[in-house]
């Protein structure tokens, strides 16, 4: 039996968590939840998986969420509660799904203790991947991707060693704008940005999917967890979402993942590894799908990930400046403060003014102290500044 912690329990991948614990009773149980404001989901969630510990955001919450329960379980708040539940003693395992910047403290605190950590939360390494690794390293913690992609590829790595890697190639859906007529990108609404094509998420994620922010960043985590340079990680566009990426290798062998979208196959290998066990989940029917297709990146379309190439070959401190700008500019655009083709605008002008002061991310606070300057600068811009495509 492992004893798991989930940060972000109420969300998308903090669900799908706590669907893949029902699906193993006798392998997995839940000891400690972490969630920010939706005390009635986490609620229930107490009730019916009775943990040790809970933390929500804040105080308030505190008070909303005792007001719900009766059962006698121990409630703390803000950034100290999530990484108490990030390193409780009787946890063997956490499921990093906090959004955001938000989730460094707590990764980094369930790697102090030792924990394995599947990492959905992939901003934490974008912004602070030295300073994880180097934790999980010096206290015997351990890091498993969550993000499908990633872990497609720590399963085709199975197949190889590190020096017989040619590159890794992460597959991308394209999102809701991959055939889109460029000439409309400036009439795109809040609700067709978030109308994932293959994916059900969480709202953030869903909008770095349409401008393939989330490409990038994931080429920040690859670089992070698998110990390779800008150069040796490719992306492919394939719109069906059904192989989630490939290892090719110096032979020209490529060694590829599939199954189908969704995520409890990813959490569920981070949690069970290295076993595979039988699972429950419905099984790809290649029969039935036919076709499997991929495209090269438009680089017109998708700026973004030019942009996060440039980051990663920046280094130090520009990647953390890169996700910190795009949070708030994708805030600031689900907000209806701005349009779609702003915020890689915003994301990109916030980096220029970066550009002669990247300094190295030595600690959690040199991450965080980068983070809230490229937020300062990100909220600053006005809208009027930036290019709407057309
Ligand atoms: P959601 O928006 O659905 O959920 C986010 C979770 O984080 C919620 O539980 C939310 O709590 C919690 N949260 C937010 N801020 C705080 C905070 N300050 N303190 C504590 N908890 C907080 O996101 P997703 O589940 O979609 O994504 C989570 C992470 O996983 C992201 O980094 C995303 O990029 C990554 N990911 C997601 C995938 C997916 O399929 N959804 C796939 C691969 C990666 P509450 O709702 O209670 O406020």
């Amino acid at each position: 039996m492992r004893s798991i912690s989930i940060l972000g329990s109420t969300g998308s991948v903090g669900r799908s968590t706590l669907a893949v614990v029902d699906a193993f009773p006798d392998e997995l149980r839940v000891v400690g939840l972490a969630a920010g404001g939706n005390v009635e989901l986490l609620a229930e969630q107490v009730r019916r998986y009775r943990p040790e510990l809970v933390s929500v955001r804040s105080g308030d919450d505190v008070a909303r969420l005792r007001a719900l329960l009766r059962e006698p379980v121990e409630i703390v708040p803000g950034m100290d509660g999530a990484c108490a539940v990030a390193s409780l003693a009787s946890a063997d395992a956490v499921i990093a799904a906090i959004v955001g910047a938000a989730g460094i403290a707590p990764v980094h605190a369930a790697l102090r203790a030792g924990k394995r950590v599947g990492i959905a939360n992939k901003e934490v390494l974008v912004a602070a991947g030295d300073v994880m690794t180097r934790a999980a390293r010096d206290h015997g913690g351990e890091i498993l991707p969550v993000d499908s992609e990633h872990n497609a590829v720590h399963q085709a790595l199975r197949c190889g060693t590190h020096a017989e890697v040619a590159r890794i190639i992460l597959t991308a859906s394209g999102g809701p704008f991959l055939r889109r007529d460029l000439a409309t990108f400036g009439e795109i609404t809040i609700e067709a940005a978030l109308a994932h094509p293959t994916w059900t998420m969480g709202s953030k994620i869903s909008i770095d999917s349409a401008t393939m922010m989330n490409k990038g960043l994931e080429v920040i985590e690859a670089h992070h967890l698998f110990s390779l340079p800008a150069d040796q990680i490719d992306i492919l566009i394939h719109p069906q979402s059904i192989v989630h990426s490939m290892v090719e290798y110096v032979d020209g062998s490529i060694i590829a993942q599939l199954s189908t979208t969704d995520m409890k196959f990813p959490i569920q290998y981070a949690l069970l590894y290295p076993e595979r066990v039988t699972a429950p989940f419905a099984k790809l029917d290649l029969a039935r799908i036919r076709t499997l297709d991929f495209l090269p990146v438009e680089p017109e379309r998708f700026p973004a990930v030019q942009l996060a190439y440039a980051a990663l070959r920046a280094g130090g401190s520009a990647p953390a400046v890169l996700n910190a700008a795009n949070e708030i500019a994708v805030e600031r655009f689900l907000a209806g403060e701005l349009p779609f083709s702003s915020i890689v605008d915003i994301t990109s002008r916030v980096l220029e003014k970066h550009a002669g002061k990247v300094s190295s991310i030595d600690s959690v606070e040199d991450a965080l102290r980068w983070d809230e300057w490229a937020r300062n600068e990100a909220r600053g811009i006005d809208v009027a500044e930036c290019g709407v495509r057309s």
